[in-house]
């Protein structure tokens, strides 16, 4: 039994103060507001609840900042595709479990406690699938007890090349499954989940392009009532060549067609109209936001402001990893909002109310939803995610509640963060993960390879 004493934390009631935690068997056993540290409590001075990640591909990681040079064509998203195929086709299961394993202690050294990892590099390098289906999906299960990040493990579909059941192509083989082989891969994924604390499994159509409608409707009774995930209207050019295939935008066809509710998460949804945003929000799906890979890519802004005054619920991934940080997403979306509307506070919820604590509420309540998890915050039953900040660095000095909040999110950045607990585990103290090193190296090493 652990049991943590914070000056202040962030109750799902708000902040409390004199707060202790007690912690037993990797979950919040108690949760006690205004009692004195007693002796043997562990202190720290703010608590917050970790985050998800509600959206990663782990092995892009590798390619993070690999992709800057500018190509003969406009640079768009296709362009940036093309490399990431490339480097997908050159890992080994060795290299994505070391570069997975690296992603995650990055995500907790900057408080995401869970990630949704939307998983589809499947088959070996010529496209054929491995002994095991779930070799790779192993691999990142590998690297999630390593870390003690908890995993909801999203398998994705995908068949196609474009709309319409279009061919796959080449670049394409490592990522390509029947419906049939889709359900062995469910099966062995839920085999290989089964051992990890905290993890869950849902799954994961990639996209309308990747996926027909019959192949959609086969494949969504596989979830077993776990969630499902899709990217949908990130670019241009896919409303564009959804509109050709099907008179209606994606997230318009979506709304028509699929059985959009609480257990759905319609990732990037960057490109709608008015109606889809107030349809969209109406159905308890959530928007994963993934604001920093939006901006790398160029896809565009998501229209937040009117979403959440629609009701809508939001949650933020990393997606192409990029960059990991749970500040930086949630700095990246408001400002793009700043930036759309040329105002500031836009998405605080209201006047004299902390866009920090909105931001930091919102993300928590939606990657909770989109990775169904049932009890979220710190509250007894919760797993034992809990991150603390650094109170002696200049830009929380001096603060309190939100203001903490707003000063981590605005200006401190991950550097803020001082400890990190994982299903109980304390697995970051002063900022830094405890297999940091030995991740960079393992880390290193396949990227001198595949880079090279
Ligand atoms: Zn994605």
């Amino acid at each position: 039994m652990t049991r943590l004493h914070f000056a202040s934390a962030l109750l799902p009631s708000g902040w409390a103060n004199d707060v202790q935690v007690v912690i037993a068997a990797g979950a919040i056993a108690a949760v006690t507001a205004g009692v004195a540290p007693a002796a043997g409590d562990e202190r720290h001075a703010i608590a917050l609840p970790g985050l998800a990640s509600l959206h990663s591909h782990a092995f892009q990681r590798g390619m993070a900042g690999l992709a800057e040079l500018r190509g003969d064509s406009t640079d768009t998203f296709w362009t940036w595709r093309e490399t990431m195929y490339r480097f997908a086709l050159a890992m080994t299961p060795d290299d994505v479990a070391s570069v997975a394993t690296l992603l995650y202690v990055e995500m907790l050294e900057q408080g995401f406690t869970r990630v949704g990892e939307f998983h589809y590099l499947h088959h070996d390098r010529d496209g054929s699938p491995y002994a095991d289906p779930a070799e790779m999906a192993a691999r990142i299960a590998e690297a999630v007890e390593a870390s003690g990040i908890a995993l909801t493990l999203l398998p994705s579909f995908y068949a196609h090349g474009s709309f319409g059941g279009a061919a796959p192509h080449e670049g394409q083989r490592r990522f390509i499954c029947s419906v049939d082989q889709f359900a062995a891969l469910m099966t062995a994924s839920r085999k290989v989940i089964a051992h990890l604390p905290g993890a869950n499994i849902g799954i994961a159509p990639h996209s309308l392009r990747a996926v027909t409608p019959d192949e959609l409707a086969a494949i969504v009774p596989l979830a077993e009532g776990g969630p499902v995930h899709i990217h949908a209207a990130e670019q241009v050019k896919e409303v564009e060549d959804c509109l050709a295939w099907s008179g209606q935008r994606p997230v318009q066809w979506l709304l028509e067609h699929a059985p959009l509710d609480r257990r759905w998460c319609l990732i990037h949804a960057t490109h709608m109209t008015n109606e889809e945003v107030t349809a969209f929000a109406r159905t308890g799906a959530v928007a994963g936001l993934c604001p920093i890979t939006e901006a790398s890519l160029g896809d565009g802004i998501f229209s937040a402001r009117e979403f959440v005054d629609a009701g809508g619920i939001f949650g933020v991934g990393t997606d192409s990893n990029v960059l990991i940080g749970a500040a930086d997403e949630l700095r990246q979306l408001e400002y793009g909002q700043r930036l759309k509307h040329r105002q500031r506070n836009v998405l605080s919820g209201g006047a004299g109310r902390s866009t920090g604590r909105a931001l930091f509420d919102g993300a928590l309540g939606g990657g909770a939803r989109a990775l169904a998890q049932t009890a979220g915050g710190l509250v007894q039953g919760a797993r034992a995610d809990i991150v603390t900040l650094d109170t002696a660095h200049p830009s929380l000095a001096g603060r309190a509640h939100d203001a903490v909040i707003d000063g981590w999110i605005f200006a401190a950045g991950g550097a803020a963060i001082d400890c990190v607990w994982a299903g109980g585990r304390k697995v970051v103290e002063g900022g830094r993960h405890g297999l940091r090193q030995a991740a960079r190296e393992r880390f290193n090493a396949s990227m001198r390879r595949l880079v090279a």
